[in-house]
């Protein structure tokens, strides 16, 4: 008689949760690195304030050890992985602030990266992706505007004037991560005001920030502190022609391209994130007595357990069901609006559960989590707010309706059940 195991093998087909082994392994290794390496010098740092000196060891060593680039392919002195393995990293770096940094796969620099590779003449490459992925420079993208609502980047008024061979760039932007430091910025400016449709009035620039003109006016106080979310003017940068990044007119689509894989990143990070505050909160449950036991006994408690378990399933879930379409070149639009609006708001709940179980604790900076929260915030309005997301989601969910009769294509494309 076949075993029960063998009967479901008949009817599985090609639906696989597994990695590859040499995903798994090396997520292995960089939680290894994460654990014994990263969190250690993170502690020590918080401690002595010394950030400068510990990273750059971290960096080196990660570099030595072979975790370097994870993003980026082997000709390019990357590791070669696609949106599948960098979910797997990407989650165990969430799990210390500077690991995405040591491994030189941090936001923005990995998205610049990304869209260099993809939108780079040779000569771009050479100049400014090289640097990048030796870790001898940082950069950052430039596209929000405080006069403008930056949920519409039709509306951005930075521009761009041909004067004979070059171009005269005049604006205003704001919250532009990295901006402090960077070598260079990818700045969307409009240069065909009245180009139809809106989407094609803004072109990509690349300029160098000690290019005359550019200017950091200052690095914006936020509720996480300052974290270089620089405030920045242009006045009369001048650049050539060939500081073009793409087409003349393709600055949405390339920021669309870059946005896509980019707040994919930030979600696999912040699934790591989820993980270490979900810890956090078993660990105090299962140590707190109070009334005769201890906290992990309580029914109030253990819902908040379950219920934060079951959100970051279905991010780990969302994530890669993402991933994968990114990987397979399959429409990924909504996967990816809808695992940004999830796990941005599910890392925001567990954070507030895993505060809530510490108590008086959670919300003294004794404990990380507070800062881990302030921090947690800014993932509902970066690389669009939630409700951008959610418009869209619904807007998607009509069309697949009107169009099919069913809402099913914009529930998980390809999952047709
Ligand atoms: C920490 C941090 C880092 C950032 N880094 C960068 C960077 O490196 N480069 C860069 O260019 N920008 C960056 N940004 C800017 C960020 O992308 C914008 O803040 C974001 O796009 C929202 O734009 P806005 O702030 O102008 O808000 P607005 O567009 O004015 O929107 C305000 C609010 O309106 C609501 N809203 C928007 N659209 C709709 C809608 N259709 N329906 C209903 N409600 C809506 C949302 O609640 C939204 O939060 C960063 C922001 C932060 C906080």
């Amino acid at each position: 008689m076949e075993s029960t195991e063998a009967l479901w093998n008949h009817r599985t087909m090609a639906l696989d949760f597994s990695f590859p082994e040499e995903v798994v392994e090396l997520r292995d290794r960089v939680r290894r690195f994460v654990e014994t390496e990263v969190r250690p010098v993170e502690e020590e740092c918080d401690r002595t304030g010394k950030w400068r000196e510990g990273i750059i060891a971290l960096r080196k060593k990660a570099r030595a050890e072979g975790l370097w680039n994870p993003h980026l392919p082997a000709g390019w002195g990357g590791m070669g992985l696609g949106p599948i393995g960098m979910a797997t990293v990407s989650a165990e770096c969430g799990r210390a602030r500077i690991a995405a940094f040591v491994l030189n796969c941090q936001a923005p620099d990995e998205g610049n990266m990304h869209t260099l590779l993809r939108f780079g003449t040779d000569e771009q490459k050479e100049k400014y992706l090289r640097p990048l992925t030796e870790g001898r420079v940082r950069s950052c993208f430039a596209m929000t505007e405080p006069e403008v609502a930056g949920s519409d980047p039709t509306g951005i008024q930075t521009h761009a004037l041909k004067e004979g061979d070059n171009w005269v760039i005049n604006g205003h932007k704001w919250f532009i991560s990295g901006a402090r430091g960077a070598k260079f910025a990818i700045v969307i400016a409009r240069t065909d005001p009245d180009a139809d449709p809106p989407q094609a009035r803004n072109t990509a620039f690349i300029v160098e920030t000690d290019t005359p003109g550019w200017s950091v006016v200052r690095d914006i106080e936020t509720m996480a502190g300052q974290h270089n979310h620089c405030e920045i003017t242009l006045e009369n940068v001048v650049v050539g022609d060939d500081a073009i990044l793409g087409e003349r007119g393709g600055g949405h689509l390339l920021g669309q391209a870059r946005l896509g894989p980019g707040r994919l990143a930030h979600c696999m990070r912040w699934l790591g994130t989820c993980e270490v505050a979900l810890e956090m909160m078993v660990e105090r449950s299962l140590n707190r007595e109070l009334h005769g036991g201890v906290l992990a006994d309580k029914q109030g408690i253990q819902w908040k357990i379950s219920d934060s378990a079951m959100e970051l399933y279905q991010g780990k879930l969302m994530v890669l069901h993402a991933a994968y379409l990114l990987e397979k070149g399959k429409p990924f639009k909504q996967e990816i609006s809808m695992a940004k609006y999830h796990v941005a708001n599910t890392l925001w709940r567990i954070l507030d559960r895993a505060i809530q179980v510490h108590g008086g604790l959670g919300y003294s900076s004794d404990s990380p989590l507070e800062k881990m929260m302030r921090q947690a915030r800014s993932a509902r309005l970066v690389d669009g707010a939630d409700e951008v997301h959610l418009s869209q989601i619904a807007r998607l969910v009509f069309e697949a309706y009107k169009r099919d009769g069913t809402t099913r294509s914009a529930t998980g494309y390809e999952l047709l059940y």
